[in-house]
């Protein structure tokens, strides 16, 4: 079983709509589960709407009370909680996700210190940057990447879109369930890049 969290220490960056996302995409073929360590709990509300994912609680995870899965990802809250350590320590790997922007770019490295402490204690950790909500075919985009590259995390190639059927997954799950075929794309491309990391 791997684990996957997704962390930023910002909200609205994209974490919930990843985290449902890269779960149905894993689910085709695994067995998903999705801790939701969020307060604010929007994956733990939709639970009963999630077919064929698993919510979980974390403390199962921690417990590795769930054997019988075989892909975990968890959700996180939108500041840098005292849990991350923690998270960070059981994980596979880290994602962070990032808008397309400076100020985003900078506001990740209070959590990259703290993936970096983590990955100080335990090198077969990884970790992917991953660019989200990003307008297609903006110059901006690669400007951003060429400045995340210095943090020593790698960026991952797959962008996510701003896209309406990404706002639309908790109503349909994901964008699997939409007919959008980009966003479909992109989200199998990002979870073929996690996996390959992980191999
Ligand atoms: P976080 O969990 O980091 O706070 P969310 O996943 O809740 O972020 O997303 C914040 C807002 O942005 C939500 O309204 C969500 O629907 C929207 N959103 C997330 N990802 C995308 C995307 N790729 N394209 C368009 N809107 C998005
Ligand atoms: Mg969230």
């Amino acid at each position: 079983m791997f684990i996957i969290t997704i962390a930023h220490q910002k909200g609205g960056v994209g974490k919930t709509t990843l985290s449902l996302n890269l779960a149905y995409c894993l689910a085709d073929s695994l067995r998903v589960a999705v801790a939701d360590t969020d307060p604010q709990g929007s994956i733990s509300s939709l639970s009963s709407m999630l077919a064929g994912i698993q919510v979980v609680d974390l403390d199962s995870v921690l417990k590795r009370e769930v054997a019988d899965l075989d892909a975990v990802i968890i959700d996180t809250p939108p500041y840098l909680s005292s849990r991350l350590p923690e998270l960070f320590a059981i994980s596979d790997y880290v994602l962070i996700p990032t808008k397309a922007g400076f100020l985003d770019a900078m506001a990740i490295k209070a959590t990259i210190a703290l993936l970096q402490q983590a990955m100080a204690k335990r090198s077969a950790l990884k970790a992917g940057i991953v660019l989200s909500m990003v307008l297609p075919q903006s110059t901006l985009n690669d400007e951003v990447k060429t400045m995340l590259s210095e943090y020593g995390v790698p960026v991952h190639s797959t962008m996510i879109s701003q896209r309406v059927s990404y706002v639309r997954s908790p109503v349909t799950g994901s964008v699997f369930g939409s007919a959008d075929q980009r966003a479909k794309t992109e989200v199998t491309s990002l979870a073929s890049e996690i996996i390959e990391a992980l191999q």
